[in-house]
């Protein structure tokens, strides 16, 4: 929290200048009337005062942002802009804080979420106002008051009904572009951090699996730096089957698949998916062929195999995309907006499946920003249903594609009791092949998180360290 100057008062006779501190809001613009603080409100409100000699002083004094007074931990700061009038605009209402700044609202907007018990449930935190008798244009504000010396400010429309809004709750859901840039960074979803294979030994975040176990701090540790990097390592966990599962559980619960929930990675006889095999597996996303796509994975390693291969794979795809969009914008283009038919058709333990989903390679979310990689050569369909004059192109970009995420591919291998989680949505990942034999074995377990959950337990910890 910073600053509030309120309002200010010049006593002519002895050079000083007075300071109302504690309240959020100077003025509100409304109807062309300004909030003028009466005799009560200066004599109940905290002042402060500087003494000055010229009007050139003063002028100084008030556009100096030193801090003047520290009160409680908060730094109250005075800027000049006080002084500066108010907007009137028309269903608009236009506050105006200490610090010169000035918030508008639309009237409907105020209304819709008035917070009183009859329109919100608190406790759900739930809208439950009546939209079926919800007029636009039947919105008329009678009078809005500022309370608590500037705390909060309470409107009565036209029909009676009276809405309070805190400051801080209001302040919070300005519709400043900053102010919104801000809430999707902070309690949305923040921007990554993309990373080429230079940068790769700086970014990789390791947490030891017990800590993110028992302490909710590191567990908060390693879902933010998953979502900034979309990749972090987990070390030390128990040789268990079931530790990925407990991993999942600290966020919110597995994510199941036509494949189950935990999947065993060994190279077995007459396999269904080809990550099932010892051979190399190419880059890819994981099960490109749902709509509602597995967002996160977690490998549990228990046993690595002691050939050469058997080391991972993994590029982040998005940095590949950005240096595409840049670069070689044609071809960003053909892999952004050319659907492919990606499927898996197979049997596992019982249960068949045919699932086919269509979504270009890369996929750009509505606000523009990359949303989501699509890429796995076997689960790519044959069935391609595009018109025969796209085709080609489609292949020379695919081909520029796969030769750039090679180039900014890391190569690592893990040890037993490292869970690599990563961002499904975002990495890349594959593996070299490796001899399996007898004594010469590899042992994976593997399983998936939601982003929604993920994203959800963010917040959670988030809002619970704030307190
Ligand atoms: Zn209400």
């Amino acid at each position: 929290m910073t600053l509030r100057v309120l309002s200010s008062r010049m006593l002519h006779q002895t050079g000083e200048l007075l300071f109302k501190v504690q309240p959020v809001f100077t003025s509100i613009a409304m109807n062309s009337e300004r909030f003028i603080p009466n005799k009560s409100y200066w004599n109940t409100t905290p002042t402060v005062s500087l003494k000055y000699h010229t009007r050139s002083d003063l002028r100084k004094a008030v556009s100096a942002s030193e801090p003047l007074i520290a009160d409680h931990n908060q730094t109250w700061k005075i800027v000049a802009s006080y002084l500066s009038e108010t907007l009137e605009v028309h269903r608009q209402l236009t506050v105006e804080t200490a610090d010169g700044q000035r918030f508008v609202f639309p009237l409907v907007w105020l209304r819709d979420n008035c917070q009183c018990s009859e329109c919100f449930h608190a406790k759900s935190y739930s809208r439950i106002l009546n939209w079926e008798l919800f007029r636009v244009n039947g919105v008329q504000m009678r009078k809005c008051v500022v309370e608590d010396g500037g705390s909060g400010l309470q409107i009565v429309w036209s029909d009676g009904h009276r809405s309070q809004f805190g400051s801080e709750w209001l302040i919070e859901r300005s519709f400043n572009n900053d102010c919104r840039q801000e809430y999707l960074n902070e309690w949305y979803r923040p921007r990554p951090k993309l990373w080429n294979k230079q940068h790769f030994s700086k970014i990789l975040n390791n947490f030891e699996f017990e800590d993110v176990i028992s302490c909710d701090k590191t567990l908060l540790a390693w879902i933010e730096s998953l979502i900034k990097y979309g990749v972090v390592m987990i070390r030390n966990a128990p040789l268990e089957e079931t530790e990925s599962r407990k991993l999942a559980d600290r966020v919110g619960f597995i994510r199941k698949t036509h494949y189950g929930e935990e999947y065993i990675i060994k190279a077995k006889e007459g396999t269904s998916n080809v990550a099932y095999l010892s051979a190399s597996l190419q880059m890819h996303t994981d099960l490109p062929y749902y709509d509602y796509l597995p967002g996160c994975n977690m490998l549990h390693c228990l046993v690595q195999s002691e050939s050469e291969g058997g080391r991972n794979l993994l590029c982040d795809a998005f940095y590949v995309a950005e240096r595409m969009r840049e670069k070689h914008p044609e071809e960003f283009r053909i892999l952004s907006e050319t659907l492919v038919n990606w499927a898996d058709v197979g049997e596992d333990e019982g249960r068949e499946f045919h699932s086919i989903y269509r979504a270009p390679v890369i996929c750009i979310g509505r606000d523009g920003n990359l949303e989501r990689i699509n890429h796995s050569i076997p689960q790519r369909d044959s069935f391609f249903n595009i018109p025969l004059a796209n085709v080609e192109p489609w292949y020379r970009a695919l081909e520029l594609f796969v030769g750039l995420i090679h180039r900014e591919a890391v190569q690592f291998k893990t040890v037993p009791g490292n869970i690599l989680t990563f961002s499904n949505v975002r990495m890349l990942h594959g593996r070299s092949g490796y001899t399996d034999t007898v004594s010469n074995t590899r042992h994976i377990v593997g399983a998936f998180l939601d982003w929604d959950e993920i994203y959800s337990k963010w917040r959670v910890l988030k809002a619970k360290a704030r307190k």
